[in-house]
């Protein structure tokens, strides 16, 4: 089955919300992972299932990046903070590198995400509305 990591920092949760409300119906088609925070949050609001790691300052990026190291995550949505420096850098920055390494299919910003998200759709065959 198809596997998205959803991950968003504090500023950046209201819109990953409205990106997963808008996505919604094929979303519940699929597997989703999630830093603890972001899970939280999607679940709260969508009612969706999600799988949730550890939060991201405490290992989540790490988490879901070794996932994309095994090959094991077909997309990531990671709605980052450009403006605020996060504690957890080197992990960002990991996730990010590991990405690269194994062609994970990686958006960081909302339209980048649209995409993403109609690309893994049209591959599962899946008619967004
Ligand atoms: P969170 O982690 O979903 O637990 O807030 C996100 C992050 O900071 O990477």
């Amino acid at each position: 089955m198809t596997r998205i990591a959803l991950i968003a920092h504090d500023d950046e949760k209201p819109e990953m919300i409205d990106f997963a409300e808008s996505y919604q119906s094929y979303l519940s088609t699929v597997d989703i992972v999630c830093t603890g925070t972001t899970g939280q949050r999607i679940a709260e609001a969508t009612g969706l299932e999600v799988e949730r790691k550890q939060s991201g300052p405490l290992g989540g990026d790490m988490e879901i990046g070794a996932e994309a190291a095994n090959d094991r995550i077909d997309g990531i949505v990671f709605l980052r903070d450009p403006l605020t420096a996060q504690p957890h850098e080197p992990d960002i920055s990991a996730l990010l590198r590991i990405c690269d390494v194994h062609d994970t299919p990686l958006a960081t910003t909302r339209t980048a995400a649209e995409y993403v998200l109609e690309g893994l759709a049209r591959e599962d065959g899946h008619e967004l509305g």
